[in-house]
């Protein structure tokens, strides 16, 4: 079993364990220690995300925000500094050292956080294209699939629906029944995108229709065999 002391030394090598950046020879003590204290291991599962994000960050993308390089280096070294002080009374430089670690996991979230909503290597959700027919003049429609795992959504743009008129999509069951997938509104000449759900999983969907509010179907759609 640990003792406090073991507990306060060992938490502040959290830091540098997490960033990669603990001596070797101290992994083993360290990990033992997680193996029994529940507040340390709390700690790490706060931190390890936070570090995976400034791991990914170090040295991969020019064009992004980086961390300074030695960022993590500097937390390591000030943490593990702070813990070979660990004598009573160094409890101030042990504080300081925990901030340094905050304020580097307070970058490395900042940083995430701007990766995530710019990385353009994000995945891309598949969209299949369909073979889409008009049934009346004037009108241009394109569309593709997306299967979720809810049902299958229909990504349709087009133009030539009568602006300010309301239109219904269908999706079509494997024997023609037809389930709601939205509604959206006219925009005469100017090229429209909208996104319409239905509940009618990928591999049930036989096709979709756009139908005017007479009943007519202006668009026609039949899938492949998913
Ligand atoms: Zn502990």
């Amino acid at each position: 079993m640990s003792t406090p002391t073991d507990h306060e030394a060992l938490r502040t090598a959290l830091g540098p364990y997490v960033l990669g950046d603990l001596p070797a020879d101290e992994v083993p003590a360290l990990e033992a220690h997680l193996d029994g204290c529940a507040a340390c291991t709390a700690e790490l599962a706060a931190l390890t995300p936070v570090a995976a994000a400034l791991g990914g960050l170090r040295g991969t993308r020019p064009a992004l925000p980086q961390p300074p390089p030695d960022l993590a280096d500097r937390v390591g070294a000030a943490v593990a500094a702070d813990a070979r002080r660990g004598a009573p009374g160094s409890g101030l430089a042990r504080r300081a050292g925990t901030l340094l670690v905050a304020a580097a996991v307070g970058a490395a979230l900042t940083l995430g956080v701007t990766r995530l909503v710019t990385d353009p290597a994000a995945p891309v959700v598949p969209v299949e294209a369909v073979p889409v027919a008009v049934g009346a003049p004037g009108l241009v429609a394109s569309a593709g699939l997306v299967p979720h795992t809810w049902g299958v959504e229909v990504k349709l743009t087009a133009s030539g629906f009568t602006a300010g008129d309301r239109y219904r999509v269908v999706v079509l069951g494997p024997d023609g029944a037809a389930f709601p997938a939205g509604e959206f509104v006219g925009t005469g000449e100017r090229t429209m995108r909208c996104n319409l759900n239905s509940s009618v999983l990928r591999e049930r969907a036989s096709g979709f229709e756009v139908l005017g509010d007479d009943g007519r179907v202006l668009v026609r759609s039949a899938f492949p065999r998913a």
